[in-house]
């Protein structure tokens, strides 16, 4: 999609870290990190949010989830644990409106959020 940010990262047009990529899913660091590990995963197609998906499009999804399972193992921080989260429209504290999903770990997180 022309405009959107996250777009531009999966093009290469807007340079990133980037961690992992497959078919369906591009995984960067994040520019502002939470925690020592934050990691952005995000379908490689422009779906705004979680609530955009429907049908086969839960195929992202799936291949987001397992992309992160990975990327914990090799970041090191499976063992003893991470968080995922979509921040989903405005109450939940959405500023980038092209789905993703935020990896967090290497410290403890605290519950709940702010
Ligand atoms: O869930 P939310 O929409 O608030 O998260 C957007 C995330 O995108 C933020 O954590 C922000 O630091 C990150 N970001 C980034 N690179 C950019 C712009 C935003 O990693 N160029």
């Amino acid at each position: 999609m022309e405009d959107c940010l996250f777009c531009k990262i999966v093009t290469g047009e807007i340079p990133s870290n980037k961690v992992y990529e497959d078919a369906f899913v591009y995984a960067f660091t994040d520019i502002d990190p939470k925690a020592p590990v934050h990691i952005l995963l995000i379908p490689k197609k422009h779906l705004k949010s979680i609530l955009e998906v429907k049908g086969e499009d839960f195929e992202y999804i799936n291949a987001m989830v397992k992309a992160a399972q990975k990327i914990a193992e090799e970041k090191g921080i499976a063992a003893d644990g991470f968080r995922l989260v979509f921040n989903t429209g405005e109450n939940g504290g959405q500023t980038v409106h092209h789905l993703h999903m935020h990896l967090l770990g290497g410290r403890y997180m605290e519950w709940p959020p702010g």
